[in-house]
């Protein structure tokens, strides 16, 4: 039986062409193949990014990554802000890293508040902050050009944002921002199989992991940096991904990028109308709503899993019952990658026809 396409928000469906790209032959890493291959790659995904840096490839998903960050950045104190399962669990791997850590917590469906961060920092002894800038289990989208500028006022703070979610679905100005360190796993709006990750890191946030002993091997930025001045990785990459990532690169350069948003945008604000004219109403409040996902919030009257099941069996499409905590009481639509008004259209379509019988 043919699997279901996926619109939940990750790992999202992928295109035969991707597929076809991750079956070219495999090189040697440590040649002029793989170098080329590397290379070649560095520009389009800078400008997805917004940096002029390089662009490091993990073969790890986005925790690998997370993690890192935490081994290579905090010193003193890090100050992890959550308000979802993503964000919430970046504090638990700041401690099981043996770090210093605390939190702001809100509500989640709520955003973080910058002047929240501003007072938590004011308060001292922090040197690094994350933020997930799309926080995916309630689809709130951060106010990320204000914390960073909040962030930005303290010295010797790095800010580290997770963009899984949000990457290439929405603009991102890594330089322009002061980001420190920036991360996505591919699996979500870049649209490729599970298996890889892509990060930048400031000339600062290098310097900071210069400084710290305990870094570990498999995730060390000065070691990712070392090797990126020979267009290599340190250690043997997902090779078949780093063909699949080129694929979709020069695709999204050939759509645009400015494109790419506004496509995502108006697929986004389609589900959204959607939902309005069933009344399901979204978690996050106005403003701080994602445009790669909708969350709606379940209706009372909603048999939600037999509703997400007959549109899986009658129609191969899949959308998401909830994650973490509010599984069950949400449910997930993904518009990430590489769906367009037609294929969204197609999903609606489903959700309504079966939509009847699930509703009490
Ligand atoms: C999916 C997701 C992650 C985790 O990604 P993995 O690939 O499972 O490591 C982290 N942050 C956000 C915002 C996500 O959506």
């Amino acid at each position: 039986m043919s699997k279901p396409k996926l619109f939940i928000p990750g790992p999202v469906d992928v295109a035969p062409e991707t597929y076809a790209a991750m079956g070219s032959a495999t090189i040697g890493h440590r040649g002029a193949d793989f170098e080329e291959l590397y290379a070649s790659i560095q520009p389009g995904i800078r400008q997805i990014v917004g940096t002029e840096r390089p662009v490091f490839f993990s073969t790890s998903s986005a925790w690998g990554v997370m993690e890192g960050c935490i081994r290579n950045l905090v010193q003193k104190k890090v100050l992890n802000l959550c308000c979802g399962a993503f964000s919430d669990k970046w504090f638990g791997v700041s401690e099981s890293c043996g770090k210093q850590a605390e939190k702001i917590q809100v509500e989640w469906g709520q955003p973080i508040d910058p002047e929240a961060v501003r007072a938590k920092l004011a308060e001292g002894g922090f040197d690094t902050v994350t933020l997930v800038h799309n926080e995916t289990s309630t689809g709130v989208l951060n106010p990320l050009e204000e914390i960073a500028k909040v962030v930005k006022s303290f010295d010797d703070v790095m800010l580290v944002v997770d963009t899984v979610s949000s990457l290439s679905a929405m603009p991102i100005d890594f330089d322009g921002l002061g980001i420190d360190v920036l991360l996505a796993g591919v699996q979500k709006a870049i649209a490729l199989p599970p298996g890889l990750a892509v990060f930048a890191t400031s000339e600062a946030a290098l310097e900071r992991a210069a400084k710290l002993e305990d870094r570990g091997y498999y995730f060390d930025f000065l070691e990712f940096a070392k090797n990126d001045a020979k267009n290599n990785t340190p250690s043997t990459p997902a090779i078949p991904h780093l063909y699949a990532l080129r694929e979709r690169v020069n695709v999204m350069l050939s759509e645009g990028l400015e494109n790419r948003f506004k496509r995502h945008e108006e697929n986004n604000a389609m589900v959204h109308a959607w939902g309005e004219k069933h009344g399901f109403e979204l978690l996050p409040p106005e403003g701080y709503r994602s445009k790669s996902l909708s969350c709606f919030v379940t209706p009372e009257n909603l048999d939600q899993g037999g509703w997400i099941k007959a549109v899986i069996a009658k129609h191969g499409l899949a959308i998401n019952g909830g994650y973490g905590k509010i599984k069950g009481k949400t449910f997930r639509i993904s518009n990430m990658g590489n769906e367009t008004a037609e294929t969204m259209q197609e999903l609606l379509d489903a959700l309504d026809a079966e939509l009847p019988e699930f509703l009490s």
